[in-house]
């Protein structure tokens, strides 16, 4: 689960990390209050998507002007300028695909005067399920193009979760990022607090693109901050499921969690409805060899009931992009005939506009089928998987 960076900011800050005063904007006329409650002389207008590269991203509109979702201002008025020229507009980045995300938020902070710009990330490693720092001097850019380029530039390092974080992990970062006398301590500090957040509140991914050294001072200062929850930790942590911004979501990833369903939305045609996640896995591996690309990956699972499923092959048939569907059931505490029951349902409802290949095998097969055949739905019958692929792929592309 992601959330906005004025968010993740104010968590950071309830562990004392240091970041800039700001305010969260909704509506146009608000922005110009919230704007002269800073103190300038520089004010940063931010569009809150959950997507980064904000800053050298563009609008779709052409009266949201020429610069991208970061804007610095030098005047309370122009603040407010800026922010209701972002409001409502779509923001595209390299992370937001080409339809790009609209702003309905914006945050405006305090200016900074910065030195130096740096990064600094903590994620869960799984390779080594720990904890690992990763910072390079390179901060401000995209960290995948520092480690295409300059791999020399990034310092990784995982954590002993036997240990925790200690202070040596911190002077380790501050050398790393050159950082010299006061900033050391203030770094091995700041880490702490950062680890402390990233634990305690079941965080997967908390970037700080860039942390800087501000001009004069030379303090550190978090500029910006993305952060990834472990979704399958929000039942114990109430407060971040709070923060959850579901304009931000996919609607069918949204809907298929409120039945609990495993599904992923993906940019091919072929809808796939399937039991067991290496089962879906395969079907979307197969569904490619026969060059078509899947429409998302649905694992409906094992104890899945009637109702699950209707839902389940309502949310693939409401994806515009998908031109055929295939539901591939290797039965087994799953029931053919279960699943032949909520397809029945779903289309009864819904309506059926594309060809549809179903493959059941294993328990209650005959039920299955039976339930299908007598339904009257036009269904493409398979064998087994590859029968089952090369058929709805034939049916998409003649
Ligand atoms: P992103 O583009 O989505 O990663 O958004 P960031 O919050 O990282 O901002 C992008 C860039 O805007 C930063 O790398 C900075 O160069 C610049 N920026 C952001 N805040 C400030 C600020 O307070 N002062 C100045 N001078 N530049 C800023
Ligand atoms: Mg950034």
């Amino acid at each position: 689960m992601n959330i906005h960076e004025y968010q993740a900011k104010a968590l950071l800050r309830s562990y004392g990390a240091p970041v800039s005063e700001g305010r969260v904007v909704l509506k146009a006329e608000d922005a110009k209050s919230a704007a002269g409650e800073l103190d300038g002389p520089l004010w940063v207008v931010k569009a809150q998507i959950h997507a980064g590269g904000r800053g050298k991203g563009s609008f779709k509109e052409a009266d949201a002007g020429e610069k991208g979702g970061v804007r610095l201002a030098f005047s309370v008025e122009e603040a407010a300028e800026e922010a209701k020229k972002m409001l409502g507009r779509t923001l595209v980045t390299h992370q937001t695909g080409a339809p790009g995300k609209q702003v309905n938020r914006i945050y405006i902070e305090d200016g900074s005067d910065i030195e130096n710009e740096l990064y600094l990330a903590l994620l869960v490693d799984r390779a080594t399920s720990r904890v690992s720092f990763v910072c390079s001097t390179e901060g401000g850019m995209d960290i995948e193009e520092v480690a295409e380029a300059t791999p020399e530039k990034i310092l990784s390092f995982s954590v002993d979760p036997a240990t925790g974080y200690q202070a040596y992990h911190g002077r380790r970062i501050a050398f790393s990022l050159g950082l010299k006398g006061a900033q050391v301590k203030q770094c091995v500090k700041l880490m702490g607090q950062l680890y402390t957040a990233f634990i305690e509140r079941d965080m997967e991914m908390l970037e700080i693109n860039p942390l800087i050294v501000l001009e004069g001072s030379g303090d550190l200062k978090v500029l910006d901050a993305k952060v990834a929850f472990d979704g399958n930790a929000m039942y114990r942590q109430p407060a971040v499921a709070e923060l959850r911004d579901e304009t931000e979501e996919d609607s069918k990833e949204l809907e298929a969690s409120k039945y609990d369903l495993n599904y992923i939305a993906l940019d091919g045609e072929i809808g796939c409805m399937v039991n067991g996640a290496g089962l879906a896995m395969a079907t979307m591996d197969i569904i490619k060899l026969y060059g078509a690309e899947p429409a998302n990956f649905l694992d409906v699972g094992g104890g899945a009931t009637k109702e699950k499923v209707t839902e389940a092959f309502k949310i693939i048939t409401s994806d515009p992009q998908v031109k055929g569907i295939l539901v591939n059931i290797f039965g087994g505490i799953m029931r053919c005939d279960v699943i032949a029951e909520g397809v029945v349902a779903a289309v009864k409802e819904v309506g059926l506009q594309v060809p549809l290949v179903v493959r059941l095998e294993g328990t209650n097969v005959e039920e299955g089928k039976a339930i299908i055949n007598n339904s009257g739905l036009d269904v493409i019958a398979a064998d087994n998987l590859s029968d089952g692929a090369e058929k709805i792929v034939k049916a998409v592309k003649g």
